[in-house]
């Protein structure tokens, strides 16, 4: 019955009555299945970390990923956890995923955004994330939260006032060929 349709709200088959499919992906999974999206740039052999910033509108702002800053090149810089010499390691060269997303964004303040990210941020990208005026951060996994490095990062965030929660896997398997 044309003009009726639109009332209805049922579910039938993934399809509303109106036509609209009811099995798209949330914001929630759209804007963490970003950031996992953009870790699997990075070059890391051990850890791949995603960000995605999103405005409070859910306009997605920038995106990142953990790696060396442009000019280092990937093939030269060495992508070693435990070396003899600090200058033979990773950890002095790479950029974490937060930090890129924060500094890739060139359209002006990032103020009352949001972060997500795969991994739970460290107390460098922390500081990062508070000094620019982002105030919610939605994470995956917080596999090293006894660190003194994410326990740190907690503190700042709290003192900070910027919140931060765990994301809610939904368990949906999204497969694409590319
Ligand atoms: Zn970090």
């Amino acid at each position: 019955m044309p003009g009726t349709a639109f009332l209805a709200q049922n579910s039938k088959g993934g399809i509303a009555v109106s036509g609209k499919r009811e099995d798209y992906i949330s914001w929630d999974e759209y804007f963490m299945g970003v950031a996992i999206l953009s870790g699997m740039r990075s070059k890391d052999p051990n850890t791949q970390v995603g960000c995605c910033i999103v405005s409070q509108e859910n306009r997605i702002l920038s995106m990142g990923y953990n790696g060396f800053p442009a000019g280092c090149s990937d093939d030269v810089f060495p992508w070693e956890r435990e070396a003899s010499k600090a200058l033979d390691s990773k950890y002095l060269y790479t950029t974490h995923s937060e930090l890129n997303a924060i500094l890739n964004y060139k359209g002006g303040s990032l103020v009352g955004a949001k972060l997500y990210v795969s991994l739970f941020p460290c107390n460098e990208c922390a500081k990062a994330i508070i000094q620019a005026g982002i105030k919610e951060v939605i994470y995956d996994c917080d596999k090293y939260a006894d660190t003194a490095s994410v326990l740190a990062s907690k503190r700042m965030m709290d003192a900070a006032g910027v919140a931060y929660h765990q994301y809610k896997r939904s368990g949906r398997e999204i497969r694409f060929e590319l």
